[in-house]
């Protein structure tokens, strides 16, 4: 038996043997039902043919969506617009420095990078080799990815634009329908996962054999580490750096049992973002002047409740939905999940991960109200007329988004299917 051919279930740790699949077949877990890998149409030139195409045409519309303003709005007869970029500087130059960054990091920085990086891989896979630094830009894809919120941007630009209806006239640019292109892009993009392309690359660029010392003598399952990263099952002895420290023979990246001390920087997280989550909603996340009012501070529920009471019950329901019910489940289900793996709880195993999944899955789009402000700030600079601001509240908001989400990325799933598989229950 080789381990080449074992694969690591990513969200329980369960090892099985990669069998060939029949058309159309998906392989699953059958402990945590997760999905360990599909089949694929088409040879693997194909795959990475289609992959140069798509990453090339997502790049060139995200560089269109990135150069045109979004929306113009209005208003006696003053016009103010904006692309993103600008957006961002009238947020930097407003002392919003922090909210002005997570914005630039999350629409225009990683999402550029993702692409980018895809797209110099693919071209090499499409050669036939691996393009220099390739494991490291395979990471960088992956870290990118978790990152690169243009989904949920698309939402909060369509938001700020219906918002602005009531306000002024809103006159749609060419940067709002490249955004909504490059949304369906990197949807398509996102199916190409960075582990099938190590393997992709497995086939089209076979790596050089390895030393005698490097393959797996014995196979009990303690002797064998799943990479994180690319997913190659190490088999001891493993590769060892000048510390110490364990490293992936196909990718480099550093290999762990378990992410280490995942409970303890889980709950540190948890707790920086509920302490957090009071100023985030006690403060104003946006200050609005209007012509003959003065100065009016909005809170994220005050926000809210304008929403419902002006006849837009349906976005009162959306922001509510990402900006209370979110945050809070998710601070909620977090704090369950990681209490029950570290009491070594061995009730719901499946429920739990099923749970951190979802958690892992809606914790981005509580990014959405801080694209709505920072989009609704950009526009509204009607000086004397009307002109909206940004507040501490935003701040609060989003490091609770950012921290919730550091969090369940610490946070190590297969914790909660250890102590079952301690009861002679495992499963190779
Ligand atoms: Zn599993
Ligand atoms: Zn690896």
């Amino acid at each position: 038996m080789s381990v080449e051919h074992l694969i690591g279930c990513h969200d329980c740790g369960c090892l099985y043997h990669r069998e060939p699949l029949n058309s159309c077949e998906r392989a699953r877990c059958t402990r945590c039902r997760h999905e360990l890998y599909r089949w694929h149409a088409g040879g693997p030139l194909r795959r990475a043919d289609s992959l140069v195409a798509l990453t090339l045409g997502a790049l060139l519309v995200y560089l269109l969506a990135q150069s045109f303003p979004i929306v113009t709005l209005e208003l006696g007869g003053m016009a103010t617009g904006a692309t993103l970029l600008q957006a961002v500087g009238v947020l930097w130059n407003a002392g919003m420095q922090v909210v002005a960054a997570m914005v630039l990091l999350c629409a225009v920085v990683f999402p550029g990078l993702e692409l980018g990086a895809l797209l110099y891989v693919a071209i090499g896979l499409r050669r036939g080799r691996r393009v220099p630094g390739f494991h490291l830009v395979l990471r960088v894809v992956q870290g990118a990815r978790h990152w690169a919120m243009t989904e949920v941007l698309m939402i909060g630009i369509l938001i700020t634009v219906i918002k602005m209806t009531s306000l002024a006239r809103v006159v749609p640019h060419p940067g709002l329908f490249a955004f909504g292109v490059l949304t369906i892009l990197c949807a398509l993009v996102m199916r190409y996962e960075p582990k099938a392309l190590w393997e992709l690359a497995d086939r089209l660029a076979p790596r050089p054999p390895q030393g005698a010392g490097a393959v797996a003598v014995a196979h009990a399952p303690d002797t064998l580490l799943t990479c994180r990263a690319c997913g190659l099952v190490n088999g001891y002895p493993w590769q060892r750096s000048k510390d110490g420290a364990c490293h992936c023979r196909r990718c480099g990246a550093a290999l762990h049992r378990r992410i280490p001390n995942s409970i303890g920087w889980t709950w540190v997280m948890l707790a920086a973002a509920t302490l957090l989550y009071v100023p985030a909603n006690l403060l104003p996340v946006m200050y609005s002047r209007m012509i003959g009012g003065g100065t009016e501070g909005d809170t994220i529920m005050s926000g809210v409740v304008l929403f419902w009471n002006t006849g837009s019950p349906g976005l009162a329901i959306i922001i509510f939905v990402a900006s209370v019910v979110v945050p809070v489940s998710k601070l909620v289900a977090l704090a369950w999940l990681n209490a029950t793996a570290q009491l070594r709880s061995r009730a719901a195993p499946l429920a739990r991960t099923r749970a951190y999944r979802v958690v892992e899955f809606v914790g981005r789009w509580s990014m959405l109200d801080i694209f709505v402000v920072a989009l609704t700030v950009a526009l509204v600079r009607f000086d004397a007329l009307a002109t909206i601001t940004a507040g501490p509240g935003a701040i609060a908001f989003g490091c609770v988004v950012i921290l919730t989400m550091v969090a369940s990325h610490q946070f190590d799933p297969r914790l909660i299917w250890d102590p079952i598989e301690s009861n002679g229950e495992r499963h190779v």
